[in-house]
């Protein structure tokens, strides 16, 4: 069973690469790829240990870019983690969350007297990218929030006191990077957006236009009604398909390592980016290059 959306400790899963690839043996994944956010840190531990285990792996990244002003995230899957571009993108990105922590961390001062947060998320996400879930954990540690849906909905989300905006790259280009480093570019969880189903159909097809490969169509969170609409999105825009559970914490186990339904009948999965079965040789997957006819 595919796998294609985790996260680690290179982020803010709670679980380090080798483990990670451990519970996901135990729980019967057979190719699972490491989807931290802007960071391929944690890929070359996934990769070793899922060889251990004689495990599919591909070695992935979850980019936070902007689609206009909202925050979209695209997942490159089959990336080559040492690709100029795509490195480059990520170390950006990586100067971006360090400094909208400091921000944000100020913003929680002020807002509901967060002692030295900046300090503390940096010894919490360890080497790992500082997210607002960690600012979430530290909320809930200190009494200041009930549970981190709580925190998100008063302080962190957009509009609340907490929130800082991030100069995330156009999709286009994330798209490009991914591209660049041999990789398949998805669009992450549509439905994890709170968008209408005609914004949804706009971003998909703004994707698809930009030369984006797949879709996200069954998540840990998603409903099976969901996942037949985004298979029909999929489709109609010429996009393959992919599943991942987004896991982060065995703490949440709705979205566990592997806790996702197999693909709808009649979609067209995204190949193995790779071709490789997923022992980690990159190789540029297979891409129906966009023209501006009509798709047939
Ligand atoms: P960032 O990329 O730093 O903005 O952080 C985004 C991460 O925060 C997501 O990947 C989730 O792990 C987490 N997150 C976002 N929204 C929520 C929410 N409403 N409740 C709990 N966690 C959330
Ligand atoms: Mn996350
Ligand atoms: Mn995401
Ligand atoms: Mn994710």
């Amino acid at each position: 069973m595919n796998d294609w959306h985790t996260h680690s400790t290179a982020s803010d899963g709670a679980l380090a690469p080798d483990a990670l690839v451990e519970r996901a043996a135990a729980c019967g994944v057979t190719s699972l790829a490491l989807t931290d956010h802007d960071t391929v840190a944690g890929v070359a531990a996934a990769r070793r240990a899922a060889a251990d285990h004689g495990l599919g792996f591909i070695s992935g990244v979850e980019i936070s870019a902007l689609w206009g002003r909202q925050t979209v995230h695209v997942v490159g899957l089959g990336v080559d983690c040492n690709a100029p571009a795509l490195s480059a993108g990520l170390q950006r990105h990586q100067r971006l969350r360090a400094e909208r922590a400091d921000a944000i961390a100020h913003r929680l001062a002020v807002a509901c007297g967060l002692a030295d947060g900046a300090s503390r998320v940096r010894d919490l996400a360890g080497d790992g990218q500082i997210t607002r879930a960690h600012f979430a954990a530290l909320l809930v540690a200190d009494g200041l929030c009930r549970n981190h849906a709580d925190a998100f909905k008063r302080l962190l989300k957009p509009g609340r006191p907490a929130h800082v905006r991030a100069a995330w790259t156009p999709f286009e280009q994330a798209i490009d990077w991914i591209h660049a480093a041999g990789g398949a570019a998805v669009l992450a969880h549509p439905f994890g957006y709170r968008w209408s189903a005609t914004r949804r159909g706009a971003a998909v097809a703004d994707f698809a236009a930009a030369g984006g490969d797949g879709l996200e169509v069954c998540t840990g969170t998603t409903a099976i009604e969901q996942e037949r609409q985004g298979a029909r999105e999929a489709a109609r825009h010429g996009l393959c398909a992919t599943a991942g559970s987004d896991f982060h914490t065995p703490d949440q186990p709705w979205r566990d390592v592997g806790r996702v339904r197999a693909l709808p009948d009649g979609v067209s999965a995204l190949p193995v980016p790779g071709g490789d079965g997923g022992t980690g040789l990159v190789t540029p997957p297979e891409r129906r290059r966009r023209t501006n006819g009509p798709r047939t």
